[in-house]
């Protein structure tokens, strides 16, 4: 972060910070420590480097790289993005209230819901596309507001400046599930959010190979709150998973450009196709939050959901699909197609999944970094039924 100066836009961070040549050989790539331990000196005098769920320097390096592309105070890097969640919410106490989006990950619900219930947290659910329904839902116990945008699968956007303020004004910590849309298109801490965390596994490792998760902070205090639940708690993620994200955000942008050409490709290619029953692509003019995004994004990412109006239609679809892999998962180079209510949203109630558009007949489709127009080839094809 002291190379800030040097470093001034996206690409160039990704590719430098935390990953300059390596002192002792010059070795341009950061170099992957197996270790789980290292040897001391003498009683009492060591490197500063003690045991690996500790100090790790290929973590560290991955925790700068990222913490400069969030323009955050400084990140901590978890065994996946629910882990990552687990110690935002370890920094709440029993009878803390938390103010969420009620269109998040599934994961996240079955998280607060069924662990953090049992520890005494509380939490309302709101449309977080509704200012007024985020003021009215703050309780004398609300410590957090936390939301997701764009969100899974829906892909409705948070006013990120707006929440932050509400949030602000009642003593509450402002946290952004910003998996989506990464640092390259969206950088919620300059928005006001004091935390932001990803799923790395999606567009950060961004090659389906890994799982892991990263929270950043612009705050101090909270950073070493942070760092103390990482090590209290040890949900660390291995040096290799560490190594291949350093690895994998030297092509942030290139391929986030890539996901976005090929996103905004096919939902305008499709987006008055006759068995397209709605499109969900904050790229398109017709999306209601289209300026909130143009505002606050500097891009419309890589996920576009489709409502083709029943399950049979949904079948239909995704098996004459050819270059799109049925799986769960999004944000990887390889184009993948997800049925949300069989396979990432089985966890959220019937009823709120109804309510949110989530429906039988609703795929997600994670365009990846094939060429664009074998992939709109691939999803006319497909609609032909
Ligand atoms: C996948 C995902 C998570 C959970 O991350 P894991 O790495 O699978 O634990 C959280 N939030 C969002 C938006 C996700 O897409």
């Amino acid at each position: 972060m002291n190379k800030s100066k040097r470093y001034n836009n996206f690409a160039t961070k990704a590719i430098h910070i935390g990953q300059e040549p390596e002192q002792v050989t010059g070795a341009v790539t950061v170099p992957l420590f197996q270790t789980s331990t290292y040897a001391q000196i003498e009683i009492g005098k060591h490197t500063g480097f003690e045991y690996a769920r500790t100090q790790n320097p290929t973590r560290f390096a991955w925790e700068e790289n990222i913490a400069a592309l969030e323009n955050g105070f400084a990140a901590y890097a978890f065994g996946s993005g629910l882990a990552a969640e687990d110690a935002v919410m370890k920094l709440l106490s029993a009878g803390d209230h938390v103010v969420c989006a009620e269109d998040m990950y599934g994961g996240t619900f079955r998280l607060f819901e069924k662990i953090f219930t049992r520890f005494g947290l509380s939490f309302s659910y709101v449309d977080m596309t509704n200012l007024e329904e985020v003021q009215k839902a703050l309780r004398p116990n609300t410590k957090m507001v936390y939301s997701e945008s764009p969100t899974n699968p829906m892909m409705r956007l948070t006013d990120l400046e707006a929440v932050a303020k509400i949030a602000h004004a009642h003593n509450a910590l402002f946290v952004v599930d910003n998996t989506f849309a990464t640092p390259y298109f969206q950088q919620p801490i300059t928005l006001g959010a004091d935390i932001v965390l990803h799923s790395a596994t999606k567009y950060l490792g961004g090659h389906s190979d890994l799982i892991s998760g990263v929270v950043i902070t612009s705050k101090e205090e909270i950073a070493s709150k942070l760092q103390f639940i990482q090590n209290a708690a040890g949900a660390v993620p291995g040096a290799f998973d560490c190594w291949l994200l350093l690895r994998s955000v030297k092509t942030l942008a290139l391929r986030m450009q890539q996901h976005e050409r090929n996103a905004l490709g096919i939902a305008s290619a499709i987006e008055n196709h006759k068995n397209i029953h709605g499109i969900h692509y904050p790229g398109l003019a017709s999306h209601p939050q289209h300026e909130l995004a143009k505002r606050q994004m500097s891009g419309f990412g890589g996920i576009i959901s489709i409502e083709l109006g029943s399950y049979k239609n949904a079948q239909t679809f995704v098996n004459k699909l050819d270059v799109f892999i049925l799986a769960e998962s999004l944000g990887g180079v390889e184009s993948l197609i997800c049925h949300p209510v069989s396979m990432t949203h089985g966890s959220i109630p019937k009823e709120q999944r109804e309510k949110l558009g989530i429906t039988e007949g609703l795929v997600r489709l994670s365009c990846g970094i094939e060429d664009t127009e074998d992939l709109i080839n691939d999803v006319l094809n497909a609609l032909d039924y």
